[in-house]
């Protein structure tokens, strides 16, 4: 059984509910029961980029606060008549959920634009059952830099404040979309495991939003995770070599630097977005996830080993 450590479902269930979908949410689930899927976590994403381009059409979402409020309305809407998933906030409510039969889900936040600088947006997110953030998606904002924002920016005061606070209130630091200074900048102040729910190795796909070997050590030392990312673009530089078995062999590597346990599943899946949003051969959506845990077969990983990476790390670090 595997946990998706990242998913932008939500982000596709909002812009059909919007367009008067409803059920969309069930729809994926299915998905994900059919890839051997167990639980996931569903990113709170409302930056504007063209994909994003249906908030233009929805009254009063200027902000990016309305369009996280959004999302959560939608999402509690769409859960009152999907039974058999189940929003949690602790390791021990996942086991629960996944006991009763359903799915379990968490919820995190991808760029805390919508919070300014507010430190108290923290306290907000948390309330909403937010278990893990990032302050930044790829873009510049009050609290930090993202991977395709300016490279000369670290985290701000405000930024170092929201780190201190989310590790007051629990919440799991994500480091997957900062650049390569708010990295060192949160690892340099980190007191509790952080995590990269969704990035792979520069070694073998040197890409920003991948990360260096000495990035993966940091976050080993920290006691976190790191999420496997099935994106097409974050596997390999060759277009022939992004497929699944090029996912395994990031697995592997992950688990050379760092050791097994650090290695865990965020397969970010984005189909959704439009043509050329897409997941490498053979894990281009959740109903394939199956077919990495045979390829780490194949690559002589036990049965131990991708059960850790499958699903157990990722819930440590969420107990
Ligand atoms: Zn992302």
């Amino acid at each position: 059984m595997i946990f998706d450590g990242h998913s932008d479902l939500l982000w596709d269930v909002t812009r059909r509910a919007e367009a008067g979908e409803d059920g969309a949410l069930q729809k994926w689930v299915r998905v994900l029961r059919r890839g051997g899927g167990e639980g996931v976590v569903l990113a709170l994403w409302a930056h504007l980029t063209t994909a994003g381009a249906f908030w233009g059409k929805v009254p009063g979402m200027g902000h990016p606060r309305r369009r996280t409020e959004r999302m959560l309305q939608v999402l509690e809407r769409e859960l009152s008549y999907t039974r058999d998933l189940r929003l949690v906030t602790s390791a021990a409510q996942a086991g629960e959920a996944r006991r009763a039969g359903a799915v379990y889900a968490f919820l995190s936040v991808e760029g805390m634009e919508a919070i300014s600088t507010e430190v108290t947006g923290v306290d907000w997110y948390a309330r909403q059952g937010v278990r893990m953030g990032m302050l930044t998606w790829n873009e510049d904002n009050l609290l930090a830099s993202g991977a395709g924002g300016d490279r000369s920016r670290g985290l701000t005061a405000a930024g170092r404040r929201v780190i201190r606070r989310m590790e007051e209130v629990g919440m799991i630091v994500d480091v997957s979309h900062l650049n390569d200074r708010g990295f060192w900048d949160v690892m340099g102040m980190a007191g509790r495991p952080v995590m990269a729910s969704h990035s792979n190795c520069r070694a073998l796909c040197d890409v920003p939003r991948n990360l260096t070997d000495d990035q993966l050590r940091a976050i080993r030392d920290s006691g976190g995770v790191v999420g496997l990312n099935a994106y097409h673009g974050f596997l390999h530089a060759d277009p022939t070599r992004r497929t699944v078995e090029m996912l395994a062999l990031h697995a592997a590597h992950m688990a050379e630097v760092m050791g097994v346990e650090h290695v865990s599943c965020g397969f970010d899946f984005c189909g959704f977005f439009g043509p050329g949003e897409k997941g490498g051969q053979g894990i281009s959506d959740a109903s394939q996830m199956e077919n990495l845990m045979l390829c780490l077969e194949s690559l002589g990983m036990s049965r131990r080993e991708r059960e850790a990476i499958a699903r157990e790390n990722l819930l440590r670090v969420l107990a």
